[in-house]
């Protein structure tokens, strides 16, 4: 275990893009700084709808060739955000997308939806055992906004951490770890209305946006009141690796700096500061961190702060 990075950083998310949407700055800041970092993506989000009117085909609906397609997308994301391992849970197309809530596809045979949890948590639970993360970032229990695919991840995400620290729990999948801090991606409330306010002020200038249709904050997933925020990443240094990376998930999303739209073409900013809810584990001090491994490191050092001895 001695080759293991000092601080590392698990990521769970829902589909290819999420996490560039959501922690591309944040990933991008870590893996610069020598931390290890590794996603997990539970699907190839091959229900997802197609932006580029040239690559309509790929839809579920048409060839259903979407799923690999993303992959080649989220690889390219993740060499712009300096991010070298990323896995799916279980292996690529083990899970596939739900498609939005209600509809049939959520409880299709191999949907994640449609996937018992434990067995999922199973396969996070062979890779928290490998990489032994002090800090895991995954949604809130609504998934940030109600997609079947994001609430079954933070599901799962959750029952992992808790597994993977139990010696019981299918010890051949490797040594029980105990998960330090667990976080919730947010935004603050105050973030949102103000990222708004500047979308439509850059909306009335004669600037060339592509947009011509805005979301509103309740479009935002994981926007909560200010005060629920207990963590800031500044990634504001990563502002250019984040676009590319969302940038490359082209099927997507497009982007602007500093805004971007997803398929149903409603413009939204594009943080830079990213914000997280700690759920499991010690906060220091009275005001909000400004590092997922705050108070950490000096649980670390106990046993080699510098990667020694772990
Ligand atoms: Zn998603």
């Amino acid at each position: 275990m001695s080759d293991l990075p000092a601080r590392r950083l698990l990521l769970v998310h829902a589909h290819p893009d999420d996490e560039s949407i959501n922690n591309g700055a944040t990933m991008a800041k870590y893996a610069a700084e020598g931390a290890q970092v590794t996603l997990v993506t539970c699907t190839l989000g091959e229900e997802g709808e197609v932006i580029p009117p040239h690559l309509a085909r790929l839809a579920s609906d048409r060839d259903d060739a979407l799923g690999p397609y993303r992959e080649v997308e989220l690889v390219e994301a993740m060499k712009q955000l300096g991010v070298t391992d990323h896995r799916f849970l279980g292996g690529p197309g083990r899970f596939r997308d739900s498609g939005m809530m209600g509809v049939e596809q959520n409880d299709r045979e191999g949907a994640l939806w449609a996937t018992e949890i434990d067995e999922a948590a199973g396969h996070l639970v062979e890779v928290i055992r490998e990489v032994r993360p002090q800090v895991l970032v995954t949604y809130d229990p609504n998934g940030g906004y109600g997609h079947p695919d994001h609430i079954q991840t933070h599901r799962v995400a959750m029952r992992a951490a808790d597994l993977a620290a139990e010696p019981d729990f299918r010890p051949e999948l490797g040594d029980p770890w105990e998960i330090a801090k667990v976080y919730w991606n947010r935004v603050p409330r105050s973030v949102a209305i103000e990222g708004f306010a500047r979308l439509r002020e850059a909306l009335a200038e004669p600037r060339g946006l592509p947009f011509t249709k805005i979301a509103s904050v309740i479009d935002i997933p994981g926007v909560v009141d200010d005060w629920i925020v207990t963590t800031e990443i500044d990634g504001s240094a990563f502002a250019s690796a984040k676009a590319a990376a969302m940038r490359a998930h082209a099927t997507q999303i497009a982007v602007a700096e500093p805004f971007f739209a997803l398929s149903n073409e409603l413009a939204q900013p594009l943080f830079t500061t990213e914000y997280y809810e700690l759920v499991r584990g010690r906060r220091e001090g009275g005001g909000r961190e400004t590092d997922l491994f705050e108070g950490v490191e000096g649980n670390v050092s106990a046993t080699g702060r510098n990667g020694t001895g772990l």
